[in-house]
């Protein structure tokens, strides 16, 4: 069922369209009730009419049930005045009337037809016990109406048999009155609210057209304004106030906007700085090479100290490589880790061990402090990269004779490091940076320390897949502190 409904609306593209179903809707609203309204009134109008002539005609009876039997019509239906009313009912309201007496014989037919003759029918029977009733037959378009003729006993009357207040059964009045003039009205009623319904009908289809047509133009505004960003003619954030829903849905795409033109700005910064990155190595090269070509026997020395330089340019274009490629890898999903039990403190001490070398040979001193037993379930290689990062630049940026301290403590959520140096230290107004990719603090003096500013991106990635946090803290002239707290179990 589903399918097919689906299937439908793909294929007629305009059902789905807001406008058609504003249009759909503005009219069904409109015109069904003045449909339901409209054959309502008109087949309550048949009602009323009807069971308005049923009481005034009735109520006209019951007077003249009385007048029959003041003037004794049943035994002498020479009674003129009676014989007038009855035919001003029948006249007023095209009628027959038939008096019949306790005998069921006619006394008198408005139509002289049956008069004299015995009429026997359901309907005179009951007349005869003192029922008085009425029915409508729709087809013929008559109403039927039984009269009982009743003698009340007054006072003076009332013997022993027939004490004061006995009802005596003389006859019944039968009368049919044609409800033709109703349904002519009825008739006329619904001909003319037809023609006002027609009306209604080409009234609401101009008003949903025009409807539907005003009340999406705000989302084809929207549109508009999408399209014109997205063509890159207009890249200010866009508003259309005209409804909450379209305001809520520009306010959704400001802030994508916003967001991609956050992530641009960053791609071609990175863009920029990477090409500039790799671009000095490969121009010292070829300087170094153009030197050596300008000159004609160069000594063999000369040749030697050139490429010794060349290969460390070499060499540095390597290590750009291998730290972008790191960074590119690190800021694929989380699926890259690889996740396992890992001793921190035993973690830690390997790694300071593989770095003692380059602490000695810049006369740093290295110390594990070891607050407690620390394993957490992460991946290796990673947290190792994070530690080595961290460490070498406490290695790196430190004095002569310095020291880097490096804690490791955990409570029952997360475990911390840190890695405590006596180095010179990162001024304040550069500290929100160090994270920046290929930032470093002091270009000029940095250019004799080995680096290319990546090193701290990739620490601060490394620690973000693991859902954890880097910070750093530094006093100028006094040392740094980095603070590393990464949750002892990974929770994707
Ligand atoms: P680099 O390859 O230059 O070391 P990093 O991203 O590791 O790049 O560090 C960025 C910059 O932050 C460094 O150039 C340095 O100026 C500063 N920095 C990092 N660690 C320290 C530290 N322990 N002490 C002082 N400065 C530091």
């Amino acid at each position: 069922m589903r399918d097919i409904v689906n299937k439908i609306f793909s294929r007629f593209k305009w059902i789905r369209s807001l406008r058609t179903r504003l249009f759909v809707i503005i009219f069904l609203v409109g015109f069904i009730p003045g449909v339901i309204m409209r054959s309502a009134i008109v087949s309550s109008y048949e009602d009323r009419g009807i069971d308005v002539r049923r009481f005034e005609v009735q109520n006209q009876l019951n007077i003249i049930a009385d007048h029959l039997i003041k003037y004794n019509y049943l035994l002498d239906n020479s009674s003129e005045i009676v014989n007038a009313e009855l035919n001003q009912i029948s006249n007023l309201y095209d009628g027959r009337i038939l008096v019949i007496n306790g005998a069921l014989q006619v006394v008198k037919d408005t139509y002289y037809l049956i008069e004299g003759k015995t009429v026997i029918s359901p309907q005179v029977i009951r007349g005869l016990k003192g029922i008085s009733f009425s029915t409508y037959d729709r087809n013929n378009q008559y109403i039927e109406i039984v009269t009982p003729i009743i003698e009340t006993i007054g006072t003076l009357n009332a013997t022993d048999e027939m004490p004061e207040g006995t009802e005596i059964y003389h006859g019944v009045i039968l009368t049919s009155v044609s409800s033709d003039s109703i349904i002519t009205t009825r008739e006329i009623l619904s001909r003319k609210s037809a023609i006002v319904e027609m009306i209604l009908f080409f009234l609401l289809l101009a008003i949903a057209l025009i409807l539907s047509n005003l009340l999406v133009i705000p989302f084809d505004r929207v549109t508009k304004a999408i399209s014109q960003v997205r063509e890159g003619l207009d890249d200010e954030p866009i508003n259309v106030t005209d409804y909450t829903e379209t305001e809520h849905i520009l306010d959704a795409f400001n802030e994508l906007l916003r967001r991609m033109k956050v992530l641009d700005d960053s791609r071609n910064e990175f863009v920029s700085n990477v090409s500039h990155e790799l671009k000095t190595p490969i121009t010292s090269m070829k300087v170094l090479a153009d030197s050596l070509l300008a000159q004609s026997d160069v000594p063999e020395d000369l040749y030697r100290e050139f490429l010794v330089d060349i290969a460390a340019e070499i060499d540095r274009e390597d290590t750009i490589i291998n730290d972008l490629l790191s960074l590119v890898k690190m800021d694929k999903s989380a699926a890259v880790l690889n996740i396992g039990n890992v001793d921190i403190n035993v973690l830690t001490e390997i790694i300071l061990k593989r770095l003692r070398p380059i602490a000695r040979k810049n006369d740093v001193e290295l110390v594990l402090e070891s607050k407690r037993e620390v394993t957490a379930y992460v991946d290796e290689v990673k947290i190792s990269l994070i530690l080595t990062n961290l460490i070498e630049n406490a290695i790196k940026y430190n004095k002569k004779n310095g020291l880097v301290t490096v804690t490791v403590n955990a409570d029952h959520q997360v475990f911390i490091v840190e890695v405590i140096d006596t180095g010179s230290g990162i001024p304040e107004e550069f500290i929100d940076h160090v994270f920046e990719r290929f930032y470093r603090v002091d270009k000029s003096h940095s250019r004799e320390i080995n680096g290319t500013g990546l090193g701290l991106a990739i620490t601060k990635s490394a620690v973000l897949l693991h859902m954890g946090t880097i910070g750093v803290v530094s006093n100028e002239g006094e040392g740094t502190t980095f603070t590393v707290r990464i949750p002892l179990n990974y929770i994707k």
